[in-house]
């Protein structure tokens, strides 16, 4: 209902070749036809704002990347097994934004997915162990091990009994990051009952999923002692919050003092070229290539090498991570302002350009309906938005890191328009 006749047609091909497992956003899903900087376009020429998108995180069909990928392609484009040099530069680059340990080193593969799917790989086979403790409303990624520590992606389903999930520290207290620590103790020592025994700590350091934790900066840090006390890994998803994403570090783990044992990356990595990565301590990888070995034919192949190059340019060149520190921090402000005229607004959190906007019903209780019904306005203000959280009520404010204060101005007044007219 609703739909032009080119968009409607699309949907029914769809229908006709896709399986059940694809879902598109919106009712009304967007037929997309072109995209630039913060700006993506749907074929009938309308330009929406884009602050859903944290892939294309230094701006859609970025020049750069896009010439990057161009020469590379047209230059050698091969699986993994021989010597290239762009690859190399870009590890030695990579690695230099780790200044935490010399004995970082690098995988590469071409989703958050495999990468993730490598740090439970490490994490068992170096600690003889099988347990794993996660938040509850995580996502980690697709793959069958994946699936089974993202809790977010079996809704009403029993974990499995090597899976414990804790609560994020949404509150953002003292009290909730205390309690944090505490819960994972106690999760640990309930697998270590178990005979599970605790192989180690798996979070996304901006707690995305779980509707944005990110304060106060350094609750990691006593919860990441305790899983090194307990023998685990510490084992930091840096696919959301990688990337300068949070302003002022590169990575989401810096912000709260901890040196994880694995990091895994994906998303924004190649700005869209499919590219993950894992950077482990040497000698876990060691234990992995000796008991198993990894091959991937595509990660990190020249063209994927390439674009990851050329966005690690487009980020430090263009001071991006800094931006998107200053950018940000006007966005919570202005969010705090929204937030004093419209009570449905719980609180307003996240660090650089990583916010979460959480709503509540008038008993104070999570209101999903309400955050679709602000996305929807969104939309039709021509502002692509989505949500997260357990119960789905927090807004999701991550767009590409070229995101001006001008752009930031123009959701907050939306947003706050949308909330007066429809609640
Ligand atoms: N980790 C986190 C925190 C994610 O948000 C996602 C994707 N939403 C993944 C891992 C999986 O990445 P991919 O879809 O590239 O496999």
């Amino acid at each position: 209902a609703g739909l032009d006749a080119e968009t409607a047609a699309l949907v029914e091909r769809r229908r006709r070749t896709f399986g059940p497992t694809s879902v598109l956003f919106y009712e009304r899903p967007l037929h997309v036809a072109r995209a630039e900087g913060v700006w993506l376009e749907t074929a009938d020429g309308t330009r929406y704002l884009d602050v859903y998108n944290n892939v294309p995180s230094v701006g859609h069909c970025n020049p750069r990347v896009v010439r990057a990928v161009a020469e590379q392609a047209a230059t050698l484009n091969i699986h993994t097994r021989y010597l290239y040099d762009v690859v190399h530069t870009y590890a030695e680059r990579l690695l230099a934004t780790f200044p935490e340990r010399d004995d970082y080193r690098a995988v590469f593969t071409c989703t958050g997915s495999e990468s993730n799917d490598v740090a439970l790989r490490l994490a068992t086979i170096a600690t003889g162990r099988s347990g794993f403790v996660v938040t509850e409303g995580a996502y980690h990624g697709n793959t069958t091990a994946v699936a089974e520590v993202s809790p977010s992606s079996r809704p009403g389903k029993p974990l499995a009994p090597h899976v414990q999930a804790i609560p994020a520290p949404l509150a953002g207290d003292a009290d909730a990051a205390a309690a944090f620590t505490a819960d994972l103790e106690a999760a640990i020592a309930s697998l270590e009952a178990s005979g599970q025994g605790f192989a180690g700590l798996l979070v996304d350091t901006i707690f995305s999923s779980d509707g944005v934790a990110a304060d106060p900066a350094g609750f990691l840090k006593p919860a990441a002692d305790a899983a090194h006390r307990a023998g685990g890994l510490v084992i930091a998803d840096e696919v959301q919050p990688g990337f300068g994403r949070t302003g002022a570090h590169m990575w989401g783990f810096q912000r709260h003092g901890i040196t994880p044992d694995v990091v895994t990356m994906g998303k924004p990595m190649g700005n869209g070229v499919p590219i993950g990565g894992v950077v482990a301590r040497e000698a876990l990888l060691q234990g992995f290539a000796d008991s198993v070995g990894y091959f991937n034919t595509f990660g990190g192949n020249p063209v994927a090498s390439a674009a990851a190059l050329a966005v690690l340019d487009e980020i430090e060149e263009r001071g991006l991570m800094a931006e998107a520190g200053a950018v940000g921090r006007h966005l919570l402000d202005g969010l705090e302002q929204v937030r004093a005229r419209h009570p449905a607004i719980r609180a307003a959190r996240g660090a650089g350009l990583y916010l979460g906007v959480e709503f509540v019903d008038d008993a104070g209780r999570p209101d999903a309906a309400r955050t679709s019904r602000v996305i929807n306005g969104l939309r039709d203000r021509r502002i692509l938005i989505g949500a997260a959280g357990l119960y789905g009520n927090v807004l999701k404010i991550r767009p590409p890191l070229v995101f001006e204060r001008a752009h930031a101005d123009r959701l907050l007044d939306a947003l706050d328009e949308t909330l007066a007219a429809a609640g």
